[in-house]
């Protein structure tokens, strides 16, 4: 059998905790007969790349390809792909969507069976020199090509810029997706968000798009207050400034606590505080933070058996193949804000800075562009 010819692509890798990316040549295996060859045009910087790098959270070895919210181009497919063809918009998903295995089928949730194989065994398509580079999330969109699964490739519509259209991938969907298909706001519900960065924003216009009448943004970096209120927040708490106890004074502000909250951050003592100042009798929280590596969440089971719910959910429960496109209709309407969520733009050359604006709290989305 005759070696495969590998593609010498551009990429921005990560050799290890602690060290800039490096912009380098790397090879990627071609596309089987159920892939496609992505070209991407844009791709967004998310903490969980910044954890990769910094040792917070270290889900894939290293050397390794960062960058899991990206979109782009299909340069080629494969001689068993259906659904998309060369020249479709598309948007790769660490989450594929079959389409019917037991839980694709179940209605409940959108971690499709595949995806949790492909966490098992995740595929080894870049290498520099013959020695194997990871791709986080199985996507590596710091690449300027990439190959996935079919059923990890979304068709998005294209009249959406790359560089918006990137946010869906991750930001968009883990936060307008947490409020529309894991918490399910209701009309005039109260809503606390605990983090104002990408996902938190998100949370907060899924929550103004859902209908809540009282969106409470929480923050410790004052200059997040006008975005928040822009992204629709009613009310703003910086705990720093704050005297007394942040759920506390929640409770007082909704009376009683408020209806659903959203953990944006990671910090397993802010879950417990968001899950605290829901309302005994129905709150829920919903968790969406990465947490560092090891650490557990300590909660009272008092406050489950006051009739508390605590969730969770990755890519905010939102399928990705049916659901995550419409999310750009959304934008289409005017009901999501994108533009106000790219703060800054870079050349993929140029990505060690966007990390240095996420870390200082300046940006928040960076996208590099290709
Ligand atoms: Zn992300
Ligand atoms: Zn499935």
């Amino acid at each position: 059998m005759k070696a495969p010819r590998l593609l010498n692509v551009r990429a921005a890798v990560c050799h290890g905790v602690g060290e800039p990316l490096r912009l380098e040549t790397v090879q990627l295996a071609p596309p089987a007969a159920d892939e496609v060859l992505i070209e991407i045009k844009a791709s967004g910087l998310c903490h969980s790349d910044y954890h990769q790098m910094t040792g917070v959270s270290t889900p894939y070895p290293f050397p390794v390809i960062l960058g899991h919210e990206g979109a782009g181009v299909v340069a080629e497919c494969g001689a068993a792909v259906e659904t998309v063809r060369p020249g479709d918009h598309v948007v790769p998903l660490s989450i594929g969507e079959c389409g019917h295995c037991r839980n694709c089928r179940s209605g409940k949730t959108n971690l499709c069976l595949e995806f949790f194989a492909g966490m098992q065994a995740p595929p080894r398509r870049f290498s520099i020199d013959g020695r194997p580079v990871a791709a986080y999330a199985n996507n590596g969109t710091f690449a300027s090509f990439i190959v996935m699964k079919e059923r990890n490739v979304a068709r998005i519509r294209r009249d959406v810029a790359f560089d918006l259209a990137c946010t869906i991938g991750c930001a968009v969907a883990t936060g307008v997706g947490a409020v529309l298909y894991t918490a399910r706001v209701e009309r005039n519900a109260s809503v606390a968000v605990f983090g104002l960065g990408g996902i938190g924003l998100n949370v907060v216009q899924g929550a103004r798009h859902a209908g809540a009448t009282m969106i409470i943004g929480i923050d410790v970096n004052p200059a997040r207050e006008v975005l928040a209120r822009r992204f629709g927040a009613t009310h703003f708490i910086n705990p720093q400034q704050q005297s007394g106890n942040v759920v506390e004074h929640l409770r007082a502000l909704t009376g009683g606590g408020v209806d659903y909250s959203f953990e944006c951050v990671g910090s397993t003592q802010l879950m417990f505080q968001a899950l605290e100042c829901t309302r005994a009798g129905w709150g829920v929280c919903t968790a969406l933070g990465v947490p560092p590596d090891g650490e557990r969440l300590p909660i009272l089971p008092f406050d489950l058996q006051l009739g508390r719910t605590l969730k969770g959910s990755f890519l905010g429960n939102v399928k990705t193949r049916s659901q995550l496109p419409g999310l750009l209709d959304l934008y289409a309407d005017g009901e999501l804000n994108l533009a106000d969520l790219v703060t800054h733009r870079l050349p993929l050359e140029r990505i060690n800075e966007g990390f240095d604006l996420l870390r200082e709290g300046r940006s928040v989305r960076t996208v590099v562009t290709f």
